[in-house]
């Protein structure tokens, strides 16, 4: 089986003493790609180095919605200049944790996703606690390619984004609340979702606690293959299909 983590932050400093370790052990544990998404200036120039360091690692380059104040066109201009970006991401908006004010946020998730628009790349959505407003701002700005990350949102939605023509990634958040995933799970086209870790968060049960690693995919995979009767290679060799063609990978 070959997988690919399509959301992780292994530039954290929650890697620092072992990160070397990290990747190797993901990349002989059947992880065939790893992409490293940035969440401002900082981290999406970390993702970038750690791409031209590793062949099988990629990278996004975007301004979270966390960090939206901090936005800097110029900025994203000019990674998006450089080798191995292969999203706009991850942008969107936070109502959770509002620590940019949301008319910010708004402005500054349609600015990058005029940017992906000019570059022909695909973005990463981060939609927390906002789904109204995300879809609002996507259908107004229509951007070629979507996905929604660490996807929360409830049956209807998934509907709603797959008529859109748009992707669902899904974290170890399936494995903690089987009863709101399950129909989502089932019934989801097989060509419109990949998986992710988002590690360090997020770890599926049975790690559940302890620190994420892009290996773990496998347990989303496991969980998913149950769900839908299916075997693990499957679901596997499909995913993994989906996320090489949706961020135009190797
Ligand atoms: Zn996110
Ligand atoms: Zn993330």
């Amino acid at each position: 089986m070959q997988v690919i983590d399509t959301h992780a932050h292994l530039n954290f400093d929650r890697y620092d003493k072992d990160r070397e370790q990290v990747i190797q052990n993901a990349f002989k544990n059947d992880v065939k790609y790893i992409i490293n998404i940035g969440i401002d200036k900082r981290t999406s120039e970390q993702s970038l180095a750690l791409a031209s360091q590793y062949k099988r690692i990629f990278a996004t380059a975007g301004w979270h919605p966390h960090a939206a104040d901090k936005y800097s066109e110029e900025d994203l201009l000019e990674l998006l200049g450089k080798d191995k970006i292969v999203a706009v991401g991850e942008i969107g908006l936070d109502y959770c944790r509002n620590l940019s004010p949301r008319k910010i946020q708004k402005e500054v998730f349609a600015r990058q996703i005029e940017v992906a628009k000019q570059y022909d790349l695909p973005i990463v959505v981060h939609d927390r606690d906002a789904h109204a407003d995300v879809m609002e701002i996507l259908k107004d700005h229509s951007p070629q390619k979507v996905v929604f990350h660490c996807y929360a949102g409830d049956y209807d939605m998934m509907q709603e984004v797959i008529e859109q023509g748009w992707f669902l990634s899904f974290t170890g958040v399936v494995t903690f609340d089987k009863n709101k995933y399950f129909h989502i799970l089932q019934d989801i086209p097989e060509d419109r979702f990949f998986v992710e870790t988002d590690a360090p968060y997020l770890t599926p049960k049975p790690y559940r606690g302890k620190r994420n690693r892009p290996e773990y995919v496998k347990q989303i995979i496991e969980f998913i293959s149950m769900i839908r009767g299916k075997s693990p290679n499957k679901i596997a060799e499909k995913t993994t299909a989906n996320a090489e063609e949706f961020f135009n990978l190797p």
